[in-house]
């Protein structure tokens, strides 16, 4: 069998029911953003991601520094979708012979800035030789067991929100693909390159406690939406007029789509948050929106498994649409 026909989250299934783990202080092993570990009234998280040159980033478009800030803000989203505080972080780096010295120096300098801004510290890695850049880090944190927020809480009757909006990064490479760093407006160009993990809010959010499932938006919306949904076992309708685009989406989008809405529901990289609720905290939600002035948009509600999962287009009509986001292999 090819693994194009699995693709990486069938892959993924695969390895998860090879390696069942059994552990009884192991709270989450795969299945969600970060593994959770039960260590008495606290529980350890752990995430790990890869960047891979040519894949991943491209040097042509990403200095070092970013590149550093980067790497761990895309593992910090991972925390953040739990509700969980971020501590600890071990890096380790795949380097071609001829990359200059200035490169690791300046992605070390944005690393360093990063983990000041979140509060992690650096604990150690890995060093190795390699054809292309390879970035793997692998983060620790920790949260209040009550707090935290998994994939698998939605219930049928909740609400679906989602924080900030989506589409900038997915459009921002659009451009650089086209345009390369010459490419306007910065703006969009810039969400690609700098991602910003809601660190802050996806904490608020697991402290407040009326959330009942929560997932960073890294793949894009719907993929990432399917994920929450399968592990919690029920379906969903999103309302396609209501998904949140920023003005500089929306002046920009005609230039490289012509559908308003299919880099928004399927384009990676915003690392917002998506979450269900009850109807009743209605008020509570639009409060932390503007205590923490981030906004939070509702964006649909959770079904039976069995009504599956669409979009509700303007006219009304339900669509599936082919693609959902990104998925290696496929
Ligand atoms: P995210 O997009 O939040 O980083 P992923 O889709 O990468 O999550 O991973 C989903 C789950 O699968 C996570 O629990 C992750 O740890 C696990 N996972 C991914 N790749 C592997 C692998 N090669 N072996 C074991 N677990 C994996
Ligand atoms: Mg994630």
């Amino acid at each position: 069998m090819d693994l194009r026909e699995i693709g990486e989250f069938g892959l993924i299934a695969r390895i998860r029911k090879w390696m069942a783990a059994s552990d009884p202080y192991l709270i989450q092993g795969i299945g969600d953003d970060v593994a959770v570990i039960e260590m008495g009234s606290k529980a350890l998280l752990v995430t790990t991601d890869i960047l891979i040159e040519g894949i991943h980033f491209d040097r042509a478009w990403i200095d070092p520094y970013r590149l550093g800030k980067k790497s761990l803000f895309v593992n910090l989203s991972d925390i953040a979708a739990m509700g969980g505080t971020p501590k600890y972080f071990l890096i380790s780096l795949g380097i071609p012979k001829n990359l200059p010295f200035s490169f690791v120096s300046l992605f070390y300098r944005g690393l360093k800035d990063g983990a000041k801004k979140f509060q992690v510290d650096l604990i150690g890695g890995d060093t190795s030789l390699s054809k292309k850049i390879v970035i793997n880090i692998c983060l620790l944190g920790e949260g209040k067991k009550q707090n935290l927020l998994f994939r698998k809480g939605a219930r049928v009757g909740d609400d679906l929100y989602v924080s900030g909006t989506l589409g900038n990064a997915a459009l921002g490479l659009k451009i650089l693909q086209k345009k390369g760093l010459r490419g306007r407006p910065k703006g969009l160009v810039e969400k690609h390159l700098s991602p910003s993990p809601r660190i802050q809010l996806g904490k608020a959010i697991g402290k407040h406690r009326w959330a009942t499932a929560m997932i960073d938006v890294s793949d894009g919306l719907l993929i990432d939406a399917k994920h929450l949904l399968e592990e919690s076992k029920v379906g969903a309708r999103i309302w396609e007029d209501r998904i949140p685009l920023s003005g500089l989406y929306r002046k920009w989008i005609h230039s490289y789509s012509k559908d308003h809405y299919q880099l928004a529901l399927s384009g990676g990289e915003d690392y917002e948050l998506l979450f269900t609720a009850p109807i009743q905290t209605r008020g509570k939600i639009s409060a932390l929106a503007r205590s923490s002035k981030i906004s939070i948009t509702r964006i649909g509600e959770i079904l039976p498994q069995k009504e599956g999962f669409y979009i509700i287009k303007k006219d009304g009509k339900e669509y599936f649409p082919p693609r959902l986001g990104f998925e290696h292999f496929k």
